[in-house]
């Protein structure tokens, strides 16, 4: 190893460590379903993104299956060359009409996505206005794009319409975009939307919501935007196939014309191999199931309610959570962690979020229930809460 390299490492590691910051990883020995094994032992798990217990639902299973025994397990090329089945257009077709949008576009993650798609359309003679709480690929996209971005006070108006007003009215950029999640995933907060449309409108701004904790969640399940009726109003509606949808992939949909431009020049589309058949297959069968029936989404708030119900009765701090995500602010950040190291000795997996991720003194133990998750589940979950909590003295 070059030298330059093993010291490089050697300190930055070093660094985090001696700052508590260094994070274990904990391999599962189990699918990722409402229960985990972890290190033989089986937790309550409070922590994934499957919110509506998709991961491991038979249908889906069953839609890869017979996608890989039709069409084998890769892609074999990207989109352009000869990589698109039949499938991922009807995947494209049925993201459309769900959401209600003339056209969609998918691509491997979201992640990715948010790569994809910034860049396609702002580049260095732009602007973005970006929350200041928007996800990590949110931001990396916009890096990408050299767009110059400005960000903007966390769902603060007032900032929002005064940074609009100077960027349009600069003569700086040619466009303008707003950029915002659709919901925030260490609160559980909404966008709000019907404000950041009525501003994009007076200033001619192009809107660009990141529905990845929405979907599956919000507007019986087709996401944020549908929840506030504005599906002609947002331009670009991205979501994620790995969250609620509990699969892998991302996707724009919006109008024919964008999705066009998407195909022609956004470059993980273009340079990188298509989603695989089986992860294509289980992802339109689950956006399928959420068309059909909100009966998993019905559960999932049912859940999520449950769950707030019984820790805030408790004395937990739960935070102003618009959606079943639910933190447990604690503050500290050295008690927070000891506080989720407890909860995993007693049986549930719930993560602890402390600074930079969220603010300095808001160090939270982030929840997740699921559709997935049983009353009793929950009730051990609780029970377990209100002995640590005791324990530590929060409650
Ligand atoms: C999780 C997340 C992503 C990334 O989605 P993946 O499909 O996991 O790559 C993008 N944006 C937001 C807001 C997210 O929460």
């Amino acid at each position: 190893m070059a030298k330059v390299l093993d010291s490089f490492l050697q300190d930055n590691l070093e660094d985090l460590k001696t700052r508590g910051l260094y994070n274990e990883i904990d391999p599962l020995e189990s699918p990722n379903g409402p229960t985990i094994k972890i290190g033989g032992k089986e937790l309550i798990n409070l922590s994934s993104n499957n919110y509506l217990g998709l991961a491991t639902d038979d249908r889906l299973k069953k839609a890869a299956i017979d996608a890989v025994n039709t069409y084998g397990v890769g892609a074999g090329a990207v989109r352009t060359i000869n990589g698109t089945m039949k499938l991922h257009l009807e995947l494209e077709e049925t993201i459309a009409s769900f959401k209600k949008t003339e056209a969609a576009i998918a691509y491997q993650s979201g992640f990715n996505c948010n790569m994809a798609a910034i860049s396609a359309v702002m580049n260095k003679n732009d602007a973005i206005l970006s929350d200041e709480l928007n996800h990590a690929s949110i931001i990396d996209g916009c890096r990408l794009s050299k767009a110059k971005i400005i960000r903007v006070k966390h769902s603060d108006m007032d900032d929002l319409r005064a940074k609009a007003k100077e960027a349009t009215e600069s003569g700086l950029y040619n466009k303008v975009m707003v950029i915002t999640d659709g919901v925030f995933s260490m609160d559980g907060d909404v966008a709000k939307l019907p404000e950041i449309v009525e501003i994009a409108e007076e200033f001619d701004l192009i809107t660009y919501v990141d529905d990845a904790h929405g979907s599956g969640v919000l507007g019986k399940g087709a996401g944020t935007v549908k929840h506030f009726g504005l599906q002609d109003k947002v331009d670009f509606q991205i979501g994620t196939l790995s969250k609620a949808i509990g699969v892998i992939g991302g996707y724009v949909a919006g109008k024919k014309q964008l999705i066009d431009w998407l195909k022609v020049s956004s470059r993980p589309f273009l340079f990188s191999t298509a989603l695989t058949p089986a992860d294509v297959a289980a992802a339109k069968r689950a956006i399928e199931i959420l068309a059909e029936s909100t009966e998993l989404h019905d559960k999932l708030w049912e859940s999520g309610n449950y769950l707030k119900k019984g820790l805030s009765e408790l004395g937990f701090d739960i935070g102003e959570s618009e959606t079943p995500i639910t933190p447990v602010i604690i503050g500290d950040e050295v008690k927070t962690q000891a506080f989720s190291k407890r909860l995993n000795e007693e049986g549930v997996y719930a993560k602890s979020i402390v600074f930079p991720t969220v603010p300095k003194g808001t160090g939270r133990v982030r929840n997740m229930p699921t559709a997935a998750h049983t009353e009793e589940m929950l009730d051990k979950a609780i029970a377990i809460y209100e002995k640590v909590g005791k324990e530590m003295g929060i409650i």
